[in-house]
Order: C-alpha cells, then sequence, then structure tokens
C-alpha cells in the first residue's frame, strides 16, 4: 500500500508542480515566527511544500524588455496551479481524516500594531512563509538574495504551502556541500532600488540550517521597487517594467523610508479599490479579467541556476532600457525623447513623447485597467486636453 506522503507527493507532481517536499512542525520550530504553521492551523504538524518553475523564454523576454506581458501571463497561471495543487491535496488529507489549510500564495500578511490598514504596514511579515517551509522541507536553499535558490531552477520559482494535521514523514533538507547560492551578487547589481546589499550581511536560521543573507534593510525598500514606485535604478540607465518614478534618491534611514512608502500607498489608486487583489489574492488569480501586473522580481529573476547564465542576465537587465506609460495601458521601451511628468500621485510617469497628441484611443481593457495606470492615463490625457501640450511640464 503507497503510504501517505508518496499519495500525497504524487498528485502534486501529476498537477503540475515540478518539485514538492514535505516538513514538519518541529523541525521548524527554531525558525522565525513565520515559520510557524499553527498560526494559520493550530492542530498543524507538517507542511508539504510546493514549487512551480517560471516559463523560461517569456523570463528571458522580460528581463532584456523585448516583451511585458508574457511574464506576467505565465504568472497568474502558475498562481492557478499552485492552488488547484494545493486544494487537491487539502481535500485529500481531509478525506483521510486530517486538518487541511491551503495558504494563500500572496498578500496575505500578519497584522501589524502600528498599522491602521494595509496602507500603514511597514514590515509584511506573511501568515506563513512559503521560504522557510521549502527550505526545511529540502525544496532549496535561501540565497544571498532572501529568495529561495532551487538546484534545478535557481530561484526561478513560485512557491506553495499546505499545512496539515497529519504527522508526515520529512524529507531530507539540501546540505551545505549543494547549496545553490555561490555569492555571485548579481542580486545586487539587479535590484533597482538597492534593496540587497552587496556585502554587508545577516543570519537566518530555520530548521537547524543557518543561512548568511544579504543585510536586511526595511521592506518597504524592496515594497516601493515592486510595486512600482520607483523603477529606475540609481545610474538612470535602466529600470524594471515600472514608468514611474520618485524623482530624488530614496531615503536611507528606515523611518522616513517607511514613511514615503506609506504616503505612496495611500495615494495609490490599487490601493483604495474594495476587490484588488490585497483583500482576496485568490480571488484576484482566478478572476479571468485581472492581469498580474508584474514590473520587477529582477533578485529573483537574475538567479538562474548556472553562474554563467546569471552574470549574463545581469547584463541583459542593465542593458534593457527603461520603462515609458503607453496611454493605451501597455508598458513599453522608452524611446531617448520620452517625457517624464509630473502626477497627483506622489510620482512622476515616463510617456513616449506624442502619446498625448496622438487622438485617444480606448483604453485596452487589460493591462490599462490597472488602476494606478488607469488613473495616471486618465489626469494626462485632461491635462493634455486643457494644455494642448505635448509634454506636461510641472
Ligand atoms: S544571484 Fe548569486 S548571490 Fe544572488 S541569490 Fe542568486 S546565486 Fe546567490
Ligand atoms: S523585487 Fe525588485 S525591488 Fe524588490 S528586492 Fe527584488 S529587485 Fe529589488
Amino acid at each position: 500500500m503507497r503510504s501517505e506522503e508518496t499519495k500525497l507527493k504524487s498528485l502534486a507532481l501529476r498537477l503540475g508542480a515540478d518539485l514538492v517536499g514535505i516538513t514538519t512542525r518541529d523541525i521548524l520550530a527554531d525558525g522565525p515566527p513565520s515559520a510557524d504553521p499553527r498560526y494559520l492551523l493550530p492542530s498543524a504538524n507538517s507542511v508539504i511544500s510546493l514549487a512551480v518553475s517560471l516559463d523560461k523564454d517569456s523570463l528571458q523576454d522580460f528581463i532584456c524588455k523585448k516583451s511585458w506581458e508574457p511574464h506576467c501571463h505565465d504568472r497568474k497561471a502558475i498562481a492557478k496551479r499552485l492552488y488547484t495543487i494545493g486544494d487537491a491535496l487539502a481535500e485529500t488529507l481531509r478525506a483521510d481524516g486530517y486538518d487541511a489549510v491551503n495558504v494563500d500564495l500572496n498578500n496575505n500578511y500578519r497584522p501589524e500594531e502600528s498599522a491602521a490598514d494595509l496602507t500603514e504596514m511597514t514590515e509584511f511579515h506573511p501568515d506563513f512563509s512559503h521560504r522557510y517551509g521549502a527550505l526545511a522541507a529540502g525544496i532549496g536553499r535561501l540565497g544571498w538574495s532572501g529568495n529561495l535558490l532551487t538546484r534545478e531552477y535557481g530561484a526561478r520559482v513560485e512557491l506553495g504551502s499546505v499545512l496539515t494535521s497529519a504527522a508526515l514523514t520529512p524529507d531530507a533538507s539540501i546540505p551545505d556541500e549543494d547549496h545553490p547560492c555561490d555569492k555571485c551578487k548579481m542580486c545586487s547589481r539587479v535590484c533597482p532600488v538597492e534593496m540587497i546589499h552587496p556585502k554587508a550581511s545577516m543570519q537566518v536560521t530555520v530548521a537547524g540550517i543557518t543561512e548568511t543573507l544579504s543585510r536586511k534593510q526595511s521592506n518597504t525598500r524592496c515594497w516601493i521597487g515592486c510595486t512600482g514606485y520607483e523603477g529606475l535604478a540609481p545610474s538612470g540607465t535602466w529600470s524594471n517594467w515600472s514608468p514611474y518614478r520618485l524623482g530624488r534618491p530614496l531615503p536611507g534611514e528606515k523611518e522616513a523610508l517607511d514613511a514615503l512608502c506609506i504616503r505612496l500607498q495611500k495615494a495609490d489608486p490599487q490601493m483604495q479599490g474594495p476587490d484588488n487583489s490585497f483583500s482576496n489574492y485568490r480571488q484576484a488569480v482566478f478572476d479571468p479579467e485581472w492581469f498580474y501586473y508584474t514590473v520587477c522580481g529582477f533578485c529573483r529573476s537574475v538567479c538562474a541556476p548556472r553562474r554563467e547564465e546569471r552574470l549574463a542576465n545581469r547584463k541583459l537587465i542593465i542593458n534593457s532600457g527603461t520603462a515609458a506609460l503607453k496611454l493605451d495601458g501597455s508598458h513599453v521601451v522608452a524611446e531617448a525623447d520620452a517625457c517624464e511628468m509630473a502626477t497627483p500621485y506622489g510620482l512622476r510617469v515616463v510617456v513616449p513623447r506624442g502619446e498625448l497628441t496622438k487622438k485617444p484611443k480606448k483604453i485596452r481593457r487589460w493591462p490599462g485597467q490597472f488602476p494606478l495606470d488607469r488613473e495616471v492615463i486618465r489626469y494626462l490625457r485632461r491635462e493634455a486636453a486643457s494644455s494642448g501640450e505635448n509634454c506636461i511640464a510641472d
């Protein structure tokens, strides 16, 4: 007769997981609070960790700015797959008499005392950390970037986790001699907001493993870069896929950075809607109309399994140019004469020159309806109509 572990792993692989591993609550007990599965499932004894690899072709096109949307679509398809696999595992476990929770894939953070709502959050500690679960379950190890690195795909994976009261047999973690991170530091070189320090380090211990990572800065720094409030690298020669600019260096102090992030989030139309992906990520992922707006993740995207690939990926990124917002909602590579224009959202936006003098076309349904892009486009059109200008000055 097949063991429970074999049955669950076979099911996960059959439904499209690339990697699956098991760990236990006891093994995770030495980790940070977000390694504790009992926060979501008080009866939890075990964790099934899942990984699905990103599509390599669309990811390469994304990092060299050949095309933006295919990688966004791939991330959405993978999220749907991970939810589906997790649901099937949880249903199987419940049918066998156990408790089970399929952990939300993203955007679920533990309440913060000083934050009245999401717009005031600055720490972003997840209910359960998929990375810690995957580390303990032998799926990968934490790299310098803090991302989970697998031997098979590097950091180019999406993760999921199922918590259960079943006492499952754990898998072995990856030993130090097989650690996939060689400290090449390419992740530090491709972060437009310099979140990943190239030299200063810190340590984190989970599952008896002590990982040495880049020194952690305020999470709001990554939030600013990854949400897209600032996409431009300090060199000014390349950006992620965000067309937005803060127009000044980011503050170095945590308090000032957190305050800036809160201001930006409060002004961001994305944060105001009751049905945004932050209130219900699963619902967003299964909504056929929802566009998985992705502008960064470069620290993960650069990190392929082989060092030569990582060096090449870094070159692709820093030679990819900068992003601009077209008024149909698409993101494109900015030409040298692109305009940088003020918006009412505390951000400036880069727009191809001549966009505002074109006869307005209907905004494409997707991705033109991403709330911040959509409102900025409406604002620019109104301003252009009233000023008759091609580029709007401050
Ligand atoms: S890019 Fe290099 S240093 Fe950074 S996590 Fe990957 S392997 Fe480690
Ligand atoms: S996701 Fe982007 S902004 Fe955040 S740490 Fe990675 S490269 Fe930097």
